[in-house]
């Protein structure tokens, strides 16, 4: 199989494989228990909270440990929402993931005001804009760092003075960019990361805040009690684990996801003119979205799947029908041309003969099935 749907998930580090098994034995004891084997479960994830709280240059309380970036998301939106009632605007990008744009779509519902920022042609958000909606009222700006499905990078140091100009705090979710591309993390005051985006296990995310906010989830009252239920110490060590192999490896990546990139889009549009490469400004090499001529994107991902190609379609299918992807629209596409988006991501194990393979079966099928198909919506 040639896998090429990493920024949906990726395959867990090997090291990080042989290191389960062990920190399982060793790390079995629930760390908030206070004899011998629970203060050294409660250690380990003291060490990795501190390794973080240095890496970003934040204190380690900064940092709570969630299941996923979901999870980190909806805590810091509507423990914001609950810790400043008075401030009920939020403003964020038409372009967020799921997992911040319905928290909010929720608050809207209870009576908040949700005002989307613009963006521009380069697919970025329009600072003017932004610095015009700012109001005395702003909960917070939250903005994307790479978009999911488009690879297209805000400029976040911008976004983040700002709202700091105008004393509003700024989140942003830095799934798809952390470890992988720098990040200017002082300018950021709330953010979420997800471990399996960065070849740990999933279960594993965490949070920074800058702030108070209101706890989701009330119990125990571990992580600060910011996010009560034990903590996934395995899952701790892993995501360490695996920023610190990404960490060594990450410029060596961009090279190769750079070149990997070129061979992609320029072989796509010589086979196939009429394509649109989603956006191809400020983006990251690893993410890649093309909308192809007349074939549905779903029934693309589900040929190629069998042709031994694995990639995603932009649209989300939950119920059987496919809906066309809210980032697309906002970029301008029809909702037909949404629903023929194909998205094309890198991982650290991608090489050239994968790509070159991956376009040689992509012509392929997408001639076949413009033949026998077509596109009828
Ligand atoms: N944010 C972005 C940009 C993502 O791409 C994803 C996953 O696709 C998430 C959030 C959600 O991450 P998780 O699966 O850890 O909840």
């Amino acid at each position: 199989m040639i896998y090429l749907d990493n920024a949906a998930t990726s395959k867990v580090f090997s090291e990080i494989i042989q290191n389960v098994k062990l920190w399982s034995e060793e790390f079995f004891a629930n760390p908030n228990s206070i004899h011998p084997d629970g203060q050294k479960s409660r250690r380990a994830i003291e060490q990795v909270r501190y390794f973080f709280s240095d890496y970003f240059g934040c204190k380690p309380e900064e940092i709570i440990f969630t299941s996923c970036a979901t999870e980190s998301n909806n805590t810091i939106i509507k423990g914001l929402a609950e810790k400043f009632p008075s401030k009920d605007e939020i403003l964020i990008s038409p372009i967020e993931h799921k997992s911040v744009l319905y928290p909010v779509m929720y608050l809207k519902r209870k009576g908040f005001k949700v005002r989307f920022l613009k963006i521009d042609k380069s697919g970025r958000i329009d600072l003017d804009d932004l610095r015009k909606k700012l109001s005395n009222k702003t909960l917070f700006v939250g903005v994307i760092h790479v978009n999911n499905e488009t690879g297209v990078i805000q400029d976040i140091k911008a976004v983040g003075e700002i709202c700091r100009e105008n004393g509003v705090l700024f989140f942003s979710d830095i799934v798809q960019s952390f470890g992988r591309i720098d990040i200017p993390f002082s300018y950021i005051d709330f953010f979420s990361v997800s471990g399996h985006k960065i070849n740990a296990p999933k279960g594993i995310g965490f949070l920074r805040k800058t702030g108070e906010i209101i706890p989701l989830l009330h119990g125990g009252g571990q992580e600060f009690g910011i996010r009560s239920g034990t903590e996934n110490v395995i899952g701790i060590l892993s995501i360490r684990e695996a920023l610190g192999i990404w960490l060594k490896r990450k410029e060596d990546f961009i090279k190769r996801s750079k070149k990997l990139e070129n061979i992609l889009v320029k072989q796509l549009k010589e086979y196939i003119p009429e394509i649109k490469i989603v956006s191809e400004g400020y983006k990251v090499p690893y993410i890649t979205t093309a909308i192809f001529p007349e074939v549905k994107g779903q029934d693309m991902v589900m040929a190629l799947g069998r042709a031994g190609v694995e990639v995603s379609s932009g649209s989300a299918c939950s119920t059987g029908s496919p809906t066309p992807s809210h980032v697309l629209l906002s970029y301008g596409f029809s909702e037909e041309e949404a629903l023929r988006g194909i998205r094309f991501s890198f991982g650290i194990e991608t090489k050239e003969e994968d790509i070159i393979e991956a376009v040689e079966k992509t012509v392929e099928i997408y001639k076949k099935l413009k033949k026998f198909t077509g596109f009828s919506l």
